[in-house]
């Protein structure tokens, strides 16, 4: 693999080419273990950004270290500017994206709102599982902890430590809504079925095709690093697969994600299952919309925290 431990893509490098310059390989690989050797026995000492990937068991720093763009990125003289790393931190403290599956940005439309405002708040916590707060605003369990929706306000609003704090992921407040919206009293009815058993599979195509990509690519040579996401987002495990768990998205919509880890004979596997029942409660492109949302945060690895408005 030519690209480097700091995301340096060595396979592009004229220098590679002309066979002058060898690349580092990734904080995991053996052209890694070989570059840092060479740098002790010629340098006196490695490159700080190479050992510390190395020991922490790191591939990419920019895609895996959660501590990225750290000092020794900031203090060495190599291989990236301040002004891209000030970038990198900037928008790696900004919410994930809130996309449609054409890239436009999301909003939960006024009509939403007004119907959830007019409707018997009180029938559709039944239904959906959820607390009726006070006049207009509902309760609803989300991951591991709690949704405050404000049909009034139009707002929602994250449980955290005992706070309610201001969200600032559209894609959330806008799944959530829909999900109270459409909620039936069908429970949840026990197998697990992939995208394609689902009635409406054909629209999973295109760019409608479920966010699995982003999640395979972080984490299909990082089972423990797939194992510590799902933890801080208050996933269960399932004990199938090499790692499975079970992320209760809503309280009648359970989302399984499975990783088979990759090897030198097979490439890394990813199948994410629904319960039977989803399409009861939930159209396609709501579907799309919450595997985008946990993909998105199994990448991160910060549990629920991204979603939650700054400052
Ligand atoms: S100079 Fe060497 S280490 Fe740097 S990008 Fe080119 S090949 Fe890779
Ligand atoms: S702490 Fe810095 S150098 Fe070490 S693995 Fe993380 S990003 Fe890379």
């Amino acid at each position: 693999m030519a690209t480097r431990a700091c995301g340096i893509d060595c396979s592009v490098c004229r220098l590679n080419l002309l066979g002058e310059c060898s690349t580092c390989g990734s904080g995991k690989s053996i052209e890694g273990a070989k570059k840092r050797a060479a740098q002790e026995r010629l340098l006196g000492s490695p490159c700080p950004v190479l050992a510390c990937a190395m020991d922490r068991d790191i591939a990419y720093c920019p895609r895996d270290c959660d501590e990225f763009p750290c000092g020794h990125f900031r203090e060495g003289p190599y291989p990236f500017s301040h002004a891209y790393l000030n970038m990198q931190e900037r928008r790696r403290q900004a919410p994930p994206p809130s996309l449609s599956p054409l890239g436009q940005q999301v909003t939960v439309p006024e009509t939403y709102w007004q119907d959830l405002a007019n409707s018997d708040l009180t029938d559709i916590c039944k239904r959906a599982q959820a607390t009726r707060h006070s006049s207009g605003t509902v309760i609803l369990p989300f991951f591991n902890t709690s949704l405050l929706i404000d049909a009034d306000k139009q707002e929602g609003y994250l449980e955290l430590d005992g706070q309610w704090r201001l969200m600032d992921h559209p894609l959330s407040v806008l799944m959530a809504v829909v999900y109270l919206l459409n909620v039936c009293d069908q429970c949840i009815a026990g197998p697990m079925v992939g995208v394609q058993e689902l009635k409406c599979a054909h629209f999973f195509q295109g760019p409608h095709k479920l966010k699995t990509e982003s999640v395979l690519s972080r984490y299909g040579n990082d089972s423990k690093g797939l194992v510590l996401a799902a933890e801080r987002l208050g996933g269960e495990p399932l004990g199938l697969a090499d790692v499975s768990y079970k992320f209760q998205v809503f309280p009648k919509v359970p989302v399984y994600y499975l990783l088979w880890e990759g090897n030198e004979e097979f490439s890394a596997n990813l199948a994410v299952l629904f319960d039977r029942s989803i399409e009861s409660h939930l159209a396609a492109d709501s579907i799309w919309g919450i595997v985008n949302l946990v993909s998105d945060l199994l990448v991160l690895g910060q549990g629920i925290t991204p979603l939650l408005a700054r400052g």
